[in-house]
């Protein structure tokens, strides 16, 4: 019942040039595959063993927690992007922005915000809340919102491992990149 670390749902190189096939290889290849591999070793013999990754981000601790919810988000993270993406949400998407963030662009630029000023290593978030609103969450290291009762609906990987390779210190042009390749398809479907 191990975890396994899922395909990537594209080519290494297939991001390029906006994030790197170098930066793909050591994300997925390394980073990644280690979350997966530590969360194995450390359900070993609890409670967790035989529970799922979502169950690990709603109830575990410590060492359990950090890596599951990792493991898990990374996989979230992959599936958020697309070297078709970009561009902007439509129909039922669009429109709850809309109502909630009061148009695309004052979402975008409150989810580049709250990239560019998360101090440390994080996550940044568009969740539906337990009422049905939109919103975006910063998270600190391995956080996910799940935990918070809330559906993550697209998520921005924010450690350093994730662009530093490709824009060393320059943080907003990730973000930049990041709205390039985001796959608004995927985001509609797990509303
Ligand atoms: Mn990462």
């Amino acid at each position: 019942m191990a975890f396994e670390l899922p395909p990537l749902p594209f080519g290494q190189n297939a991001l390029e040039p906006h994030i790197s096939e170098q930066t793909v290889y050591y994300h997925y290849g390394k980073h990644h595959k280690t979350y997966v591999d530590k969360t194995n070793k450390l359900v070993e013999g609890t409670k967790f063993a035989n529970a799922s990754l979502e169950t690990i981000i709603k109830e575990a601790d410590g060492g359990i927690y950090n890596n599951g919810a990792q493991a898990w988000n990374h996989t979230f993270y992959w599936n958020s992007l697309h070297p078709d993406g970009g561009g902007k949400p439509s129909g039922d998407l669009l429109g709850m922005i809309e109502r909630d963030f009061g148009s695309f662009e004052e979402f975008q630029n409150q989810f580049t915000n709250s990239v560019t000023t998360l101090f440390g290593s994080g996550w940044v978030w568009l969740a539906l809340t337990k009422d049905g609103k939109l919103t975006v969450v910063q998270k600190s290291n391995a956080g996910n919102p799940l935990r918070d009762g809330m559906t993550p609906l697209l998520t921005c990987d924010v450690w350093e491992h994730a662009y530093y390779l490709d824009r060393q210190n320059r943080k907003p042009e990730y973000v930049e990149a990041f709205w390039k390749l985001v796959n608004w398809k995927a985001v509609e479907n797990r509303l």
